[in-house]
């Protein structure tokens, strides 16, 4: 089958993440992706799912592939991507991670606010609970538990110190299983694989990390894919499934 190029960010957030700005509404987003001439992104708030229905749904009125997902914070306080191929999957992974997490009240002064949007980007509810905790799954269990949910997770900007896995672990543990890892936009990425053996084999992404509207990636990152659908995305992410 002749594979298809695709141009993404996999690694975006919105206002509902805290530290989000307020201007990453879901159309904003879906229409400053268009510009950049991206053909897929994901939304990935923090340990929360909650604007994925809204975002997925601008994408599709402007023929943009937008996978559900959530940048998971391990109960080792390292950061995981966790994509999926239908919001339902995404939303059933979020209750499960949501029933690990300690309940702790936003203080919307000091870490910002965390709303929810519709598809129109009205405002239609807010985050009670602070998103930016550790959640108690391990990282050695979060790819199964996305698998679990038909989606595919691997570790969030490995190349930084915060959230980085392998500063936090001294390396990317072979028992996670993970089939991908995430590299930031700045990092220098041949001489960062060739100082991290555990980075060896595996399928690099590089995503933005955007917390605002001007970060979302230029069209530069791409891969092969079977056909314009998350479910291939999915599988080619996770690609040893
Ligand atoms: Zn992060
Ligand atoms: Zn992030």
């Amino acid at each position: 089958m002749e594979k298809e190029t695709l141009y993404y960010d996999f690694h975006l957030h919105s206002c509902l993440s805290p530290c989000g700005d307020a201007d990453m509404t879901p159309n904003n987003i879906v229409n400053m992706a268009k510009l950049k001439g991206l053909d897929a992104i994901a939304l990935t708030d923090h340990n929360a799912c909650g604007n994925c229905r809204a975002i997925m749904s601008a994408g599709e009125r402007e023929g943009i592939i937008v996978l559900p997902g959530m940048e998971l914070c391990t109960s080792e306080d390292i950061h995981i991507i966790c994509l999926f191929a239908t919001l339902d999957g995404a939303l059933g992974f979020e209750k499960e991670i949501r029933a690990t997490m300690p309940v702790v009240k936003n203080r919307p002064d000091i870490f910002g606010d965390q709303l929810i949007l519709d598809d129109e980007d009205n405002i239609i509810g807010n985050e009670d609970g602070l998103l930016i905790v550790a959640s108690g799954v391990g990282v050695d269990n979060v790819l199964s538990i996305s698998r679990g949910f038909g989606g595919t997770a691997f570790p969030a900007h490995a190349d930084k110190t915060s959230g980085g896995i392998i500063e936090i672990l001294g390396a990317i543990p072979r028992e996670a299983g993970f089939t991908s890892a995430e590299l930031s936009p700045l990092c220098d990425v041949p001489s960062f694989i060739a100082a991290n053996e555990s980075l060896g084999g595996l399928r690099i992404v590089r995503d933005s990390d955007a917390h605002y509207l001007w970060d979302i990636s230029e069209r530069k990152n791409s891969m092969p894919v079977e056909g314009r659908s998350l479910s291939e995305v999915v599988k080619y992410i996770d690609c040893c499934r």
